[in-house]
């Protein structure tokens, strides 16, 4: 059957989520090529690092080659050592947990809660004083004898987790807190950047993210944090002459050519946030009658909308891989949210406190074209797409 015959398409494929250039990207490109400022130092990391310290508000932001790289970094200066255990959200992409693993840590995998589908502080509670133990100052985990060392809180889709009282319960007990914010530039959290919160957080720069250099950033207020997070991302080079190495270090530095992207991208930042905002605001709108779960903003939070999301109900009478196969067939790119971490394979055997929530919500999931700069006729199609699946029951 033809895209003609099913009616089903009169317009290009719409991409779930692609990078947009729209301003300086390639005027800087450019000049990386001309000044031979090509590699991983120059003038455009210095640039794009004191962009993302102001925009987030923080004293300092440590460029690095991935968003997991700065993960993985950002908790080995938390002082997260083989064997220590790490609270973590089940629904969140694998990279939160990946980075613990790198250190030889252990996730320890929280549900989500059902509003607005970030790491439940409840149950964060919950399980440290129902499963864990102080001993001197330690959290230990009671069924594992483990020490709980960090708590890594994920701001998901771009919606702020709710993290000050996370924040309190790391401070009661003795964890380091690094926040996963890969999501998240753009977003705020009572009023203050998303990223701003935590001791340590992280930013990612993927091509599906806001800023699409691919890359990542590590972000802190404190000068000794920030000192030793460039030192390890840097090879940990004490000289650079004789080249002596005071610890195992990383290769984990961003390219002046991707920063120069990035510097790009920043400049157009609220204007990417508009895009985001009124992308989200159209589905809003359109999608309201419709039997769905549509994201909610809650009332401390201001999202970035980076991705948005819907819950697929069971009064739509369709299955999400169900209209998600109908929006393929409307030439649509639709994704449900990632696996839950406790049904990978990696982390399967990890322990998982309560995971309910985030399995259902995942397997009702459903996210939405938004690539920045889609238009309305394109934002048409995606509304008339969900309509249809749904009409075609009748
Ligand atoms: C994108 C992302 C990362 C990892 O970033 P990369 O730059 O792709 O390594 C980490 N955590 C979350 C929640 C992400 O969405």
């Amino acid at each position: 059957m033809s895209v003609k015959e099913t009616g089903a398409n009169d317009g290009a494929r719409i991409p779930l989520s692609a990078p947009a250039m729209l301003g300086n990207e390639a005027r800087y490109l450019a000049e990386c090529v001309a000044t031979n400022w090509v590699s991983s130092r120059g003038p455009f990391v210095d640039r794009f690092e004191a962009q993302l310290a102001a925009l987030t508000g923080r004293r300092h932001a440590i460029a690095c080659a991935t968003g997991t790289a700065a993960l993985h970094v950002a908790l080995l200066v938390a002082g997260v050592e083989p064997d220590d255990e790490v609270l973590v959200s089940d629904l969140t992409f694998v990279a939160s947990a990946n980075a613990i693993k790198y250190c030889g840590a252990w996730p320890v995998l929280i549900d989500a809660e059902p509003v607005y589908w970030q790491m439940d502080v409840d149950k964060l509670a919950s399980f440290i004083t129902t499963c864990c133990t102080s001993q001197g100052g330690t959290l230990r985990n009671r069924a594992t004898g483990r020490r709980v060392k960090a708590i890594v809180p994920v701001h998901i889709l771009g919606h702020p987790v709710d993290i000050e009282p996370m924040i309190a319960l790391a401070q009661q007990h003795n964890l380091r807190v690094v926040v996963d914010a890969a999501e998240a530039l753009g977003a705020d959290y009572r009023d203050r950047p998303a990223a701003a919160w935590g001791e340590l957080a992280v930013l990612s720069f993927n091509g599906n993210k806001l800023v699409t250099t691919g890359g990542g950033a590590v972000l802190t207020d404190d000068d000794r944090i920030a000192e030793r997070v460039r030192y390890l991302a840097t090879t940990a080079k004490d000289d650079d002459v004789e080249f002596l190495h005071g610890a195992v270090g990383f290769n984990y530095r961003l390219t002046n050519i991707q920063a120069a992207v990035g510097v790009a991208q920043l400049e157009q930042l609220d204007q990417r946030l508009v895009s985001k905002r009124e992308t989200a605001a159209y589905y809003q709108r359109h999608l309201a009658a419709l039997p769905l779960t549509l994201p909610r903003e809650a009332p401390w939070a201001r999202s970035s909308w980076w991705q948005f999301t819907v819950l697929i109900d069971d009064g739509f009478g369709r299955s999400r891989p169900d209209v998600a196969a109908r929006m393929d067939a409307a030439r649509i790119e639709t994704r449900p949210l990632w696996t839950p971490l406790s049904k990978q394979a990696p982390y399967r055997d990890c322990q998982a406190f309560h995971c309910e929530h985030s399995v259902d919500i995942q397997r009702r999931s459903l996210a939405l074209p938004g690539t920045v700069g889609i238009d309305d006729d394109d934002r048409q199609r995606v509304v008339t797409a969900v309509q249809a699946a749904r009409e075609a029951l009748a």
